[in-house]
């Protein structure tokens, strides 16, 4: 019998690990609840949540192949080996399959996995499947990890103009296994239940990533270049949380996006050209977090701004992390965080941007409390995200480029609507007050709103002293 250990590839259909244990004969699944090590992790109740509504869905279509599925119990990842080797011996397993991820505690736990099984003479078998490409095989010419995206992403052209990277094999239905599936929880202790609305946006299962792959690709992504940035838009696909959680593959992604395009990655349409980019970009991440790994032991990437001033500020945190700054688009935008665990990509930098700059408040924090509050919490794409906008990160913005909130505001939700549907306080207010409504400048003409927390000329300037005295 074999064994296949979900993990994040929540899905039957390209799982490379799922259709690998099927060929080699009769498979049983487990998946390993692990709270006190997702609790370390600052992952996110409602991403627990949504782990637990997939498995769901999935212990269904596992069902339908004869695959049962196991569910086990490990306070954190250092008792997984052994949990795992008890049920290997229960059930008399052959060999265990998975499919590879990435980030220092994760290998740990799969060596330490693979060795003991070894040793017991059980099979262990990983494989490439949360990336198109595996990492160490994308270099330099010195045999370095690229540091620079658009070296990274010509590179990953020149791999994909030869093939696309293939699919799994699809699975098809075993004689019944004298194993029977456990439940899978309904809640684990700890991570409270979000509420009904949040569960509403981001509904599980295969067929549901699937359904806003297809709806994307034939509606919105010939758009996506002109679209993408407007949070009151529904111009993004919406697929992180199901990317992350592994409930569709980025080869289904990208294979979706080229049949939409003749193929083409540098001609056809700008829009398929730049999501393809966007899917390139959470694979340079996931790189770096290999090639790099002092970025998941919380450092920075740039190790001589680890000398930053950052101010110990905890209300004005506190604040940023409640939506309320002053400044209408921040808080909409910490806002929308909190009641639907997804924030819009401009806005994530545009926050980001804000802690670290102009609040001068540590990345690291920011970086927590999205981990915390998202979804598709994903430790490469959120640490990279945040490096970036604080410019302690690998090919980030420069440091003397800050986004200043109010002009994005009026670039990028001109007419307030999604500050509108966010802070219904300023529901009334006029257009032209709605970007900066607490400032002087808003007049008599301006509404009761929260004072803006920072000057931004003055937390600017202060931000890029800061930066400056580090070359000094
Ligand atoms: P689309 O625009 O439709 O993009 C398609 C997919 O490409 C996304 O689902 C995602 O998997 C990937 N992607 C897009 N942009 C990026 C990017 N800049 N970096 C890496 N992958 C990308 N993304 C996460 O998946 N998890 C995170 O924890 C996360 N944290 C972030 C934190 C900050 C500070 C910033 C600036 C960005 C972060 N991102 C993160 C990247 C990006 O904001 C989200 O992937 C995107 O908003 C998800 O929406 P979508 O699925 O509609 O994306």
């Amino acid at each position: 019998m074999q064994l296949i250990w979900l993990r994040s590839d929540l899905r039957i259909d390209d799982n490379t690990a799922l259709s690998a244990a099927c060929e080699r004969g009769p498979t049983v699944a487990v998946w390993i609840v692990s709270p006190g090590q997702w609790r370390a992790h600052d992952d996110a109740p409602c991403k627990v949540d949504f782990w637990l509504r997939n498995l769901r869905e999935l212990q269904q279509s596992l069902g339908k192949l004869n695959i049962p599925l196991l569910i086990r119990k490990v306070d954190t990842w250092d008792k997984v080996p052994k949990a795992l080797l008890k049920l290997c011996r229960e059930l008399k397993i052959e060999a265990v399959h998975w499919n590879d991820e990435y980030g220092v505690n994760e290998t740990v736990r799969d060596e330490t996995t693979r060795d003991l099984l070894k040793a017991s003479g059980i099979g262990a078998h990983s494989y490439l499947d949360q990336l198109l490409f595996a990492p160490g095989t994308l270099l330099t010419r010195n045999g370095h990890y690229y540091q620079v995206f658009g070296q990274f992403r010509r590179a990953c052209h020149e791999h994909l103009h030869r093939s696309l990277p293939a699919m799994a094999p699809q699975v098809h239905r075993q004689a019944p296994v004298p194993v029977d599936s456990d439940a899978v929880p309904e809640h684990i202790q700890g991570f409270a239940s979000p509420a009904q609305s949040l569960r509403d946006l981001w509904p599980a299962g295969e067929q549901e990533a699937q359904r806003r792959l297809q709806t994307f690709i034939d509606e919105d992504v010939d758009d996506y270049l002109h679209q993408r940035d407007f949070p009151a838009e529904p111009g993004t696909s919406q697929l992180s949380a199901y990317l992350a959680a592994g409930v569709i593959s980025p080869r289904q992604c990208l294979h979706a996006a080229m049949s939409n395009n003749r193929g083409e990655f540098d001609g056809g349409s700008s829009g398929v050209q730049t999501w393809v980019n966007e899917l390139l970009w959470r694979e340079f991440y996931k790189h770096i977090l290999v090639g790099y790994p002092q970025v998941s032991r919380h450092r920075a990437f740039r190790s001589h701004t680890e000398a930053l001033p950052w101010r110990d500020a905890p209300e004005e945190l506190k604040a940023w992390e409640e939506g309320r700054t002053g400044f209408p688009l921040i808080d909409a935008a910490m806002r929308q965080l909190l009641a639907t665990g997804w924030m819009h990509n401009r806005l994530r930098m545009v926050v980001a941007m804000f802690l670290t700059k102009n609040l001068l408040i540590d990345w690291r924090l920011g970086e927590r409390h999205f981990m915390r509050h998202l979804i598709d919490g994903d430790l490469a794409a959120n640490n990279g995200g945040w490096q970036w906008s604080a410019s302690t990160g690998t090919d980030s913005v420069p440091y003397f480029r800050i986004f200043n909130p109010v002009t994005q505001s009026q670039r990028f939700d001109a007419k307030g609507v999604f500050i509108r549907q966010w802070i219904p306080e300023l529901a009334a207010v006029d257009k032209k007050v709605i970007h900066s409504p607490a400032s002087k400048a808003a007049g008599s003409s301006g509404c009761p709103y929260h004072q803006q927390i920072v000057d931004l000329g003055e937390s600017r300037q202060r931000a890029l002293e800061a930066f400056k005295s580090l070359s000094a």
